[in-house]
């Protein structure tokens, strides 16, 4: 019986942790394809409303830009979940053990400076970051390029679907600001279980709703994540005001992103070899927290 229950436990416990990532494809794909019914057979807007009618071609354009981000989106999503970040696999090296090294006692083993263990993942991460909800796993050496690269697609791409949603907004406000369209745009859910609006009117200010929110919530993420790079820090060297792997500009954009920095961000299938291991690091600041 408890074997039974273990077990039943162990498969709720695997369904939740990848039930984010099921949620943000199933969010992501949504948009996308609401975002091309808008381009291909245009905004919900009336005859008058219309400004001006999109030719075939600018048409293709949009369409080719929306999947050129989705498929980053989604190569980079793929690319991180697959990259192991932690200590597995890696040799540490027996000898040289010097300042920031630190004994894991979970992991039984001595650990490398910026690594640390991550009890969600339990395992101890290469230049840890942080441990990320959404995705299930951990930022760290060796996957930090493909995070930063979906977070990026991820804004554009949300910058993007607001702006084209900008027409839904229109329609919904077209009305005048009652409070029947306002509760269609803060609680669509509730509109539609009360039977107030139709599936068509619910999914469109849905949609909508959750680009803007989710373009808020990314450029949060995106902006701050920016800033580390440029600063050369991780999310908890960060909390302690440390910087000291720091290595300029240049140096930090090369050690995170790879030797082609510059290109890499394009497509995760263009190749950018990082300089480090993961392991060394060299020392420009004081070890110690800043305040
Ligand atoms: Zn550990
Ligand atoms: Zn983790």
């Amino acid at each position: 019986m408890t074997s039974f229950a273990s077990k039943v436990f162990c498969r709720v416990e695997k369904v939740c942790v990848h039930l984010p990532v099921f949620l943000n494809t199933f969010l992501v794909f949504s948009i996308t394809g609401e975002v091309s019914y808008l381009v291909v057979v245009e905004a919900p807007l009336e005859a008058d409303q219309k400004k001006t009618v999109w030719s075939s071609w600018w048409k293709v354009v949009h369409l080719l830009a929306q999947y050129f981000m989705l498929g980053n989106i989604c190569w980079n999503a793929l690319l991180f979940l697959r990259t192991n970040p932690s200590i597995k696999g890696v040799f540490l090296g027996g000898e040289g053990m010097g300042q920031g090294w630190r004994y894991c006692y979970t992991c039984e083993t001595h650990t490398p400076p910026r690594c640390s263990h991550c009890y969600d993942c339990k395992v101890c991460i290469l230049r840890r970051d942080h441990h990320c909800v959404f995705f299930g796993q951990c930022v760290g050496f060796r996957n930090y390029r493909y995070f930063l690269c979906c977070l990026l697609f991820m804004w554009s791409g949300l910058l993007y679907a607001t702006v084209m949603n900008a027409e839904v907004f229109i329609v919904i406000l077209k009305e005048g600001v009652t409070v029947h369209s306002v509760l269609l745009l803060l609680v669509p859910w509730i509109m539609l279980v009360s039977g107030q609006v139709s599936a068509r009117a619910f999914a469109f200010a849905f949609i909508a709703d959750t680009c803007v929110v989710g373009f808020l919530l990314v450029s949060a993420f995106f902006f701050f994540h920016l800033f580390l790079l440029f600063r050369g820090q991780t999310t908890r060297e960060w909390y302690s005001s440390r910087r000291p792997y720091s290595l300029g500009l240049l140096g930090n954009l090369r050690h995170t992103l790879g030797l082609c920095w510059y290109l890499c961000w394009l497509s995760p299938l263009i190749p950018s070899p990082l300089p480090g291991d993961g392991i060394h690091f060299e020392v420009t600041g004081s070890l110690e927290p800043a305040r």
